[in-house]
């Protein structure tokens, strides 16, 4: 079966990990921060907080922002649950901005029309997370121009971008952001089997995630409340969780990160391939600005018009022959528990038209060229 999807593992990361397992810490010692700094370089940003989950990530990130009760975050309803359930969980309202369905991220002119209307209802949002879905940026200067116009801060959910670049620089370096979080889920570019990475240039920001992602406990003088005890003296100054990067997902990270270029590299040469392919066909890729170097954590294409019963027969068909493709994403709002908190079918028709075409297909470094021929061979005669 060739799945969408999956992790590249090298005798060089399995013995970075049992190297860990000798070792004496499998948890807060040094690999965390060596794995931080070097993420940092890799994206010239300033900071790299680690934690056990993209998940997490977003969830400090927006704490350290300040999102709370009473206050709006908004999203692109194509993407997995966690960017928006991350202002759930702090006790905001979540919403979204509908896509640009070329790119399938976030429509800057859907979104300049939605900070006109908000501003009118005095509903703007504190927070905006755009998406790079697939692994291509969104268009961030529009975006950050935008923010910055109605005072809004911006976390960049970078799940699927980390390699990418956009205007030239490496996406992360937070040019057009207060923070951008990166997954390093063995489904992703590169892999920590589970964690996450944020990214900041703010040294205020990087401490209160620090802090945040341990209990909300600090062992430095200069952040405690009154002088230390002793050498054994911690504050807990903040509610905070145990949301740490262990030593051994630190050192597999650390070990991966070394092989992304070529990932990335060798995951745009099969896109390449795949768009030469179906360029014959009548189906879409996403796409590719100018200026953007993606990822390509996923390859989406899309039918030329929404289409559920061809989609559907498409994707199960294409199981039938062992190819497991997948659609990204389930619009999140027609999800239940969104449906729950009142957002209905409608509300974001390119999502929901983008929904029934989309589809990727498999692409990882260890795809074979015999496998992706047959992928392509199938797609054909199936269309
Ligand atoms: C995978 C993913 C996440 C969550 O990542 P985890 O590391 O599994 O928590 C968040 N946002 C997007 C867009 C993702 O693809």
């Amino acid at each position: 079966m060739i799945p969408y999807g999956k992790q590249h593992i090298s005798q060089h990361d399995i013995d970075a990990v049992v190297d860990v397992l000798k070792s004496d810490r499998l948890t807060q010692g040094p690999k965390v921060p060596e794995f931080e700094q070097a993420i940092a370089q890799y994206c010239q940003a300033k900071f790299g907080v680690a934690v056990n989950s993209a998940t997490s990530a977003l969830h400090i990130a927006c704490l350290a922002l300040g999102v709370g009760q009473g206050d709006i975050v908004w999203t692109s309803p194509i993407t997995f649950v966690a960017s928006a359930n991350c202002a759930l969980y702090c006790g905001a309202s979540i919403d979204f901005v509908d896509i640009d369905t070329d790119t399938g991220n976030i429509s800057t002119l859907a979104l300049a029309e939605k900070l006109k209307q908000a501003q009118i209802n005095n509903a703007l949002p504190k927070v905006l997370i755009p998406v790079h879905l697939a692994g291509q940026s969104c268009d961030m200067q529009a975006i950050s121009e935008l923010a910055q116009q109605y005072n809004i801060k911006i976390i960049e959910d970078a799940s699927h971008a980390i390699g990418a670049s956009y205007q030239h620089t490496p996406v992360g370096n937070c040019q057009f952001s207060e923070i951008t979080v990166f997954s390093f889920h063995p489904v992703k570019i590169i892999t920590s089997a589970e964690g996450g990475m944020a990214t900041t240039n703010s040294p205020i920001l990087a401490q209160k995630m620090q802090q945040l992602r341990s209990h909300g406990i600090t062992a430095e003088q200069e952040h405690m409340t009154e002088v230390s005890h002793g050498p054994w003296y911690y504050q807990q100054i903040a509610l905070g969780f145990n949301y740490r990067m262990t030593e051994l997902q630190a050192a597999l990270g650390l070990s991966q990160l070394s092989a992304l270029d070529s990932f990335v590299e060798k995951r745009n040469q099969l896109a390449a391939f795949y768009d030469e392919a179906f360029t014959k066909l009548e189906l879409s890729p996403l796409v590719q600005m100018p200026h953007s170097y993606s990822a390509y954590h996923l390859y989406i294409i899309k039918l030329p018009k929404p289409d559920k019963q061809k989609h559907k027969a498409l994707v199960e068909q294409l199981r039938e022959k062992n190819i497991f493709a997948q659609i990204h994403y389930i619009p999140v709002h027609m999800q239940p528990y969104y449906q729950q908190l009142g957002f209905n079918l409608g509300d974001f028709p390119n999502a929901e038209s983008y929904y029934q075409q989309a589809l990727s297909l498999p692409l990882y470094p260890d795809l074979t060229q015999e496998e992706q021929e047959y992928v392509i061979s199938t797609v054909q005669s199936l269309i």
